[in-house]
């Protein structure tokens, strides 16, 4: 861990990390690799074991229960960060949950109660999480950001109840940008391009969702947990101390392309 890096004497919270394959991960690694010190955050007692051995492999002082669905979850989760750290300079938000028989088919049969719990941990987390960090960051200002994904612009198969929760937190981004501004805190997120995670293994046929955007994207190739990880350590860090209320694409450029390139093999038959 470098002790001259971008990171170097901040501190902040990570919420998200479920294995070595999470986004949150990648993140967690190009800040610590910059000198930045990181809590973490797990959802419940059961998911502990993978979460400590990685906390451990990044020296993190704090590993802290925090399931965001519950009551008071996220507030209780930052008045046991204070305990430790007196303030805190960032936070990652990476957490997102719809009930996957319905990320897959058509949107209209999204039920009430699937609709209201992913808006609830996809969307209203990332606003209390703002609120509760806010004590730990207002004296010296800071940057949060959290995840995002282009299935909230535009429709893509099966996204759809987490497109519309992705919709709902990109617009948060814009409001509590504007609540945190006077505080010197920053709120962005970044739209990542696919990348296998637990998460994303739930939704209907992904692997042909991202073979079609690596196939397409101006790079051609996957977003890796490295390419999140440098924009979320360029989005923490005072490099972007200009940079607020933005979502910041980092999908190897497929936002940019508005249809299917001429040499673009023909991927229809990629199922699953
Ligand atoms: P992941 O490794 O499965 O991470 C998702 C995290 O959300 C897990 O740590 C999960 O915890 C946590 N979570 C779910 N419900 C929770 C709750 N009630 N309380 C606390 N934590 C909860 O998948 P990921 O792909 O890295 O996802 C991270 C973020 O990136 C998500 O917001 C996702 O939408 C976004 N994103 C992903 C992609 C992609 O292609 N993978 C692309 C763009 C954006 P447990 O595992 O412990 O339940």
């Amino acid at each position: 861990m470098s002790k001259n890096g971008l990171m170097a004497g901040k501190r902040g919270v990570i919420m998200g990390v479920a294995n070595d394959h999470s986004i949150a991960w990648g993140v967690s690694k190009a800040l610590a690799e910059q000198g930045a010190q990181i809590a973490f955050t797990y959802q419940n007692e059961a998911l502990l074991k993978r979460v400590e051995p990685l906390a451990q492999a990044l020296d993190a002082e704090l590993l802290i229960e925090c399931d965001v669905s519950k009551d008071n979850g996220i507030m209780e989760a930052f008045e046991t960060v204070g305990k430790t750290w007196d303030s805190i300079d960032f936070v990652v938000h990476a957490i997102a949950f719809a009930d996957k028989t319905e990320l897959r088919g058509k949107y209209f049969e999204t039920t009430r109660g699937n609709f209201s719990m992913a808006l609830d941990i996809s969307c209203f987390s990332f606003t209390e999480t703002c609120k509760a960090a806010l004590p730990l960051m207002e004296k010296r200002g800071g940057s949060i950001i959290t995840l995002t994904y282009y299935g909230a612009e535009k429709v893509i198969p099966h996204y759809n109840v987490m497109g519309v929760a992705k919709a709902a937190l990109e617009a948060s981004v814009r409001y509590l940008a504007a609540d945190m501004g006077e505080y010197n805190i920053r709120v962005n997120a970044i739209s990542a391009g696919p990348v296998r995670t637990l998460a994303s293994a739930g939704i209907g046929d992904f692997r042909y969702i991202s073979q079609w955007t690596k196939a397409n994207s101006p790079l051609a190739r996957d977003t890796s947990l490295e390419d999140v990880g440098g924009a979320g350590v360029y989005l923490l860090s005072n490099l972007a101390s200009g940079v607020t209320g933005e979502v910041h694409h980092v999908d190897c450029g497929y936002h940019v392309v508005g249809m299917k390139g001429l040499n673009v093999p023909d991927i229809s038959t990629v199922k699953g």
